[in-house]
């Protein structure tokens, strides 16, 4: 599991990780993003009703994101294992994920929390831009694609993320601060917590993260 602000580089490193372990990558962000792409018919109304939060940098309701991980829980099965990346984000998400994971047997390694300070954060929100096609993550100056505003890997139109906007990024941060950071001591609880500074470059950061979790100890 992959914690840590908006912006922190949990995208990127989800990216890194699931190439180098073969893990299905489980990110809700990017589960809402499709729906958004998707057909306004084939929307749900409790989707259409995430889509609005999602909007304004709020916190989709827990019921709606648990229905959907609920949903995949087929990628929680995966053979070279999973990768949780934007969720859980609260307190109650994490204690039906326990649920979920125990009723099927399955146990989480490690919750790799990416610390990083408040002004780079934003720095790396305002830069980033996603491809819509394949998830990949860009940043105009610490990753940009070899082409201006192209994917590497898929040739695609790479955008600004709606909710990277300053407005929408305040609400997020407000978000992160009051129901995510409580999850870090709950997983500490557990023993599963690993804290790993985010500052540098993403390939730099990945072996950070390798390493610390080859190590196994908690932290
Ligand atoms: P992300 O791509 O992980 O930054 O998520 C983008 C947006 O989707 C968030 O700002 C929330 O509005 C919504 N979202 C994604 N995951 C969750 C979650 N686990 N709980 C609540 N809202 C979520």
């Amino acid at each position: 599991m992959l914690l840590g602000a908006p912006g922190v580089g949990k995208g990127t490193q989800a990216e890194f990780l699931c190439s180098k372990l073969k893990a299905c990558h489980l990110s809700t962000g990017d589960i809402f993003r499709a729906a958004k792409a998707a057909n306004a018919c084939a929307l749900t109304p409790a989707l259409s009703a995430a889509l609005q939060f999602m909007r304004r940098g709020e916190l989709v309701p827990d019921e709606t994101v648990l229905a959907l991980v609920a949903e995949r829980v087929n990628c929680l099965k995966c053979e070279g294992g999973f990768l949780l990346d934007g969720f859980p984000r609260t307190v109650a998400e994490a204690e039906a994920l326990e649920t979920l994971l125990k009723r099927n047997g399955i146990q989480l390694d490690a919750v790799v929390s990416y610390g990083l300070p408040l002004e780079q954060v934003v720095a790396r929100l305002s830069g980033r831009r996603t491809c819509p096609q394949c998830k990949a993550v860009f940043h105009v100056q610490a990753r940009p694609p070899k082409v201006e505003g192209i994917c590497d890997h898929c040739g695609a139109k790479l955008f600004q993320r709606e909710d990277d906007r300053p407005e929408s990024v305040r609400v997020r941060m407000e978000a992160y601060e009051t129901s995510t950071v409580p999850l870090t001591d709950f997983y500490r609880s557990r023993g599963l917590l690993r804290s790993i500074p985010a500052d540098g470059g993403p390939e730099e950061i990945f072996e950070r993260t390798m390493k610390v979790l080859r190590n196994g100890k908690p932290v």
